[in-house]
Parts: structure tokens; sequence; C-alpha cells
């Protein structure tokens, strides 16, 4: 069929949106008719190339919509349901089995090549394959191929649009928080970067009970929209060391907990020092250090550190968690959240890098 979708030709370069034929869904797949999709640091992350897939292609993998057909063997989803898109996974391996579908083994195969298992590309333009299927999506575009795995059915009464983010940077925040670290009532955490994936962490260690929630940033506009979702103290490093500011002001023996999205050797290394003994940290970004390298001052005293995908959570249980969470007030995302037509994305993703728009989530044309 006939899509319209915003297409990446070159690394670098701007997105065009343009006609494209998308392939019908096979038997294990649901095509979905997008009504938005969030804009996510990974699809920027591929477009400047360091994350490897072939171009020209269709990115996008924060998509929300209507299941408009699925393929013979699916069962879990029909015409009709209201749906946020996630990434595949198997199903079948250890990690699937045993509730960590973000540790599956075939993640890269089924999310990062930009076609099928066997090789196929779901989209096509001019009689040419495209690189597609991202995060087995490839949401800039009116329509996507799915699975029926990562399709996850939401309530209708909440509006579609502000829910596709939950399928990735939102679930990545909270889910670092509520699923990796698992704080305990009364615990203390620090959330180092206030993009949309720290704010998700801080909102969570306040939906956890966290009694001290410390952002850290650069930006104070940012800092002061972190106090207002959750945070109990704000430090701005940009002039300081964040731990010291921490140790002598908020919690002289150290924090339980530390939360980095920022993904850069000297934002862990003041994780570490602001922690006290055998506190943990987890790490999501995908930063400009190429090794990770913490001091062995650092590292002593029970410490440790893990990196976490997706928030290592099981989407279908997760996402509807955090739906009830946003109707009770309690996981406010709204707030961040920005809207752009999908032939604004240029735009969009100007704002993103910028900061001046927090979540960017492009509308689409129907
Ligand atoms: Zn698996
Ligand atoms: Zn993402």
């Amino acid at each position: 069929m006939k899509i319209t979708a915003a297409v990446l030709h070159e690394p670098r370069g701007a997105f065009k949106v343009e006609d494209v034929e998308l392939d019908a869904p096979r038997p294990h797949e649901v095509l979905v008719k997008i009504v938005a999709t969030g804009i996510c640091h990974t699809d920027l992350a591929v477009r400047d190339q360091h994350l490897p897939l072939g171009l020209p292609a269709v990115l996008g993998h924060e998509g929300s919509g209507i299941v408009e057909a699925v393929g013979s063997s699916v069962t879990r989803v029909k015409p009709g349901d209201h749906v946020v898109l996630t990434p595949a996974s198997c199903g079948e391996c250890d990690f699937c089995v045993s509730g960590h579908p973000s540790y599956c083994e075939k993640f890269s195969v089924l999310n990062m090549q930009g076609h099928r298992e066997d090789g196929s590309c779901a989209h096509h333009q001019h009689g040419q394959d495209l690189q597609g299927l991202f995060l087995y999506q490839s949401s800039f575009g009116s329509y996507a191929i799915a699975t029926e795995r990562n399709t996850i059915k939401v309530p209708t009464d909440i509006p579609l649009e502000i829910l596709g983010p939950l399928g990735c940077g939102l679930q990545t925040g909270a889910g670092s928080v509520l699923n990796v670290l698992r704080p305990q009532a009364g615990e203390s955490i620090a959330v180092y970067g206030t993009g949309p994936v720290g704010l998700a962490g801080i909102m969570a260690a306040k939906v956890a009970g966290c009694s001290v929630i410390v952002a850290v940033d650069i930006n104070d506009q940012r800092l002061e929209l972190a106090r207002e979702l959750g945070a109990t103290h704000t430090v701005n490093s940009r002039n300081q060391s964040s731990a010291d500011y921490i140790r002598e002001h908020i919690m002289p023996a150290g924090l339980h907990y530390t939360f980095s999205t920022v993904g850069r050797n000297e934002v862990v290394a003041e994780a570490f020092k602001a922690m006290r003994y055998m506190g943990r940290c987890v790490e999501v970004g995908v930063g400009t250090s190429a090794n990770l390298e913490i001091p062995h001052s650092l590292f002593r005293m029970g410490k440790s550190i893990t990196y976490a995908i997706e928030g290592d959570s099981v989407p279908e249980v997760f996402i509807p968690r955090l739906i009830q969470l946003y109707r009770k007030g309690r996981f406010p995302f709204d707030k961040l959240i920005k809207f752009y037509d999908l032939d604004q994305i240029n735009q969009a993703v100007e704002d993103s890098e910028k900061g001046v728009t927090l979540k960017a989530i492009l509308r689409m044309p129907h």
C-alpha cells in the first residue's frame, strides 16, 4: 500500500516526507495506522550513524496507532485496537521466557537490521528496497508493520497521540528505576540528565516513595521542571561537583542509588562518588565516552553499575501500569510533550537537539 513517510537518505541529512510503498502484513505481523510517534535519541543516533543501519531508511520507534489489519496467525490484537509499539523480541529465548525481553537473544536481529530476519524489506520506493522495520516498526510513517509481540494494546479512554513514547523513552526511564533499581520507600536517588528519560525516572522515584530525589543537570529550566515532577533537590553541575554538593548539603553518607542518562565517564564517576557503600548505579545513555572508566578508588565497598535496556520491562505489563499511574496523576508525562506535524519533522528534531522541546511527538497526516 502507499503510505506517507519521512525518509532519511544520507547520514546526518534532513528527513524528507515522501510517498513510500509498504508491504501487507505477513502471518505474524500487524499493520498499524500510526496516529503519532515520538522522536527518540536513538533515531538521531542512527541518523548520525553512531548506530549502523543502511540508508535510505524509514526510522521512528515510539509509534502509537490503531490496528488496521493482522496477519493470519495473530491472536493478541485485532483491527480497531488502540496500540503502542515497542521493540520486538522473540518470545522463546531464555531471556524472553524469564521476563526480560529487552535482553532477547534476537534483539539486534529483530530490531536493528532494517529488514526482516529473512532479509526482506517491508518498505520500498521507486522499485527499490528501503531499510525500515526499525525496532520492528519504523513509525515515521502513516502506517507501520510490527509484530504481534511488540504491539501492545492500550485503553481507548486516553488520547492515543500522547502514548507512543511509553514504548521506548518513558519506559526506559521509569523501568530503570522501578524494575532495575527497585528503591524502597524512604530511600535516596540521584538522576543525572533531565531529558525525557531522566524525568520519567524522577517521576518513577516519586511513585516508589523515595524520600530524597536529586536531579542533576546543567539546564536550570529543566531542573525547575524536575522539581515540579518530583525532585526534592536540584543541582546545577555546570560549575561544581554534584557529588561534593550532595555529600555536603543533602546526604553526607551518600545516596542509595544513581541513574545516569548521560553516557559519559565523568558523570558516572560523579554518580559513584555520590553513592554510599553498596550503592547501585544504572546507566542508559548512548553518550560520547567510548569506554566506561570508573576510578578504582570509587568502585570499592560493594558499589555496582549495570547498563539497562528499555528499563528491563515486560511491555505488556509495564506500559498499562504506567498508563494507570498517568490516570491517577502520578506519572504526568504529558507535561513533556510538544506536538508537530510529520512535515515539521526537521524542526522537531532541531528543537529536540537544542533542548527547546523535551519530547517531540509527530502527528501523522490522515
Ligand atoms: Zn527472545
Ligand atoms: Zn528510543
